[in-house]
């Protein structure tokens, strides 16, 4: 399997990733998380468990379960820990903890390494038995709630290490802490290549015309990812130039407020036939891969953002992207190189016209970014980096901030 990235990859990622996995061939590792489908972790993790597995390692990946009321609480961690007000009370503390507990009951938790994804199953620390246990910081931390961090950080300084996207989000919680930035995979149903004939076929399904210039966006429905910003910098670039706007999300089980935000997205575009807001099923990859190769521009205009694996999607694609200068996305849009950071709805406006006005800056663009991608933010450079972590800490080396990309 790993063969097949051979003449993508780096050689050097393939190189190193060979020599970890000899070293680490037949040790356990457990990842758990809070969904198997929607959003970039689950994405991540379908794409690096049979990798890991392939290299030898014996690994396994959780889920823990929970009601309608622990993902509310949840969701309400991570917006705060995005920065929003919000109020967790003691009693959704308890059941954050009740659901945990209730899921370790079940879970086996043994394994020589354990990474717990996130602040939903961050609790399990408490019924660690045995191996090193790391806690995966995926959230935007840049300027979180300190009512809802602190206590949430009591967990988490319970693990042996701490794992965040972006060294600006390293927090202060008394671990060893480690950068990893995500990655995608260039062999996914969402990245391979796809012929011109089957993105035009799945264009036409959706009823989206293929003889117009596309702005894409393609997120959860969350209002950090600003789907009302993108539609309002749409309206502006359309007194200009000719376009349309195509705005894709798809449910995700650990997200209870995207019906909430589509609804808000649906009315803001009302009834223009040139914005098309689509739903659609979990694991739509080939869509996807579709939309990102056919759109001339490509959004991501968050307000927070963990790490944002759209971005590189799209810029695995050749294409250009506007992205909000938060979190992780600046990591990959090396703005004016590889397409353009914007902090405001005018400013991407103003972006995605000189991107429609010169398509040959927007060609050149896409081709940066390409190998930006490559040579960074590819699978193989990902789990290079979570094997080195292993190994270092089985080997007793201090991380501090141990990789940078
Ligand atoms: N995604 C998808 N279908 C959708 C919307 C998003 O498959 O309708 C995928 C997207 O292609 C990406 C992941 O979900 O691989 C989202 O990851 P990202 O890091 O961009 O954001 P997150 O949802 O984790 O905040």
């Amino acid at each position: 399997m790993i063969s097949r990235y051979a003449g993508i990859s780096p050689k050097g990622d393939l190189i190193l990733l060979g020599r970890l996995g000899e070293k680490l061939k037949g040790k356990s590792f457990l990842h758990v998380n809070s969904t198997k489908e929607g959003g970039g972790v689950a994405e991540i993790l379908h794409r690096m468990v049979p990798i890991m597995a392939d290299l030898g390692v014996d690994v396994r990946w959780e889920t823990i379960e929970g009601d309608e009321f622990f993902f509310d609480i949840t969701k309400r961690i991570h917006n705060a820990l995005q920065g929003n007000q919000e109020t967790i009370t003691k009693s959704m503390w308890q059941h954050h903890f009740e659901v945990n507990r209730k899921n370790a009951e079940t879970m086996t938790l043994d394994a020589d390494m354990v990474l717990i994804h996130d602040p939903q199953p961050a609790p399990l620390i408490k019924f660690k038995k045995s191996g090193r246990w790391v806690w995966r910081c995926h959230i935007d931390v840049s300027n979180p709630v300190k009512e809802i961090s602190t206590p949430l950080f009591r967990y988490c300084g319970k693990f042996d290490a701490a794992v965040f996207s972006v060294a600006r989000f390293a927090k202060a919680i008394g671990i060893d802490e480690f950068i990893i930035p995500p990655a995608i995979d260039p062999l996914s149903e969402k990245n391979i290549e796809l012929p011109d004939h089957e993105v035009r076929d799945i264009l036409h399904q959706f009823n989206i015309p293929s003889d117009r210039p596309i702005i894409l966006q393609v997120s959860r429905f969350d209002r950090f990812k600003d789907p009302i910003g993108v539609i309002e910098a749409f309206r502006i670039v359309r007194k200009y130039n000719d376009c349309i706007l195509v705005l894709v999300g798809s449910p995700a089980t650990d997200d209870p407020e995207g019906e909430l935000v589509l609804q808000e997205v649906r009315e803001h575009a009302a009834s223009d036939e040139d914005i098309h807001v689509l739903l659609l099923p979990p694991f739509s990859d080939l869509h996807i891969n579709a939309f990102q190769r056919a759109a001339t521009v490509v959004l991501q205009k968050s307000l927070k953002e963990g790490f944002g694996l759209t971005v590189s999607e799209a810029m695995w694609k050749g294409k250009p992207v506007i992205g909000g200068a938060v979190g992780g996305i600046p990591l990959q849009i090396i703005h004016s190189v590889t397409g353009f950071l914007v902090h405001t709805v005018e400013g991407a406006a103003f972006r995605i016209r000189q991107l429609l006005n010169n398509p040959e800056m927007a060609k050149r663009m896409g081709e940066q970014g390409r190998e930006h991608v490559r040579k960074h933010f590819l699978i193989t450079r990902q789990v290079r980096d979570y094997l080195s972590l292993w190994y270092a800490i089985e080997n007793g080396l201090n991380g501090q901030r141990g990789f940078f990309i």
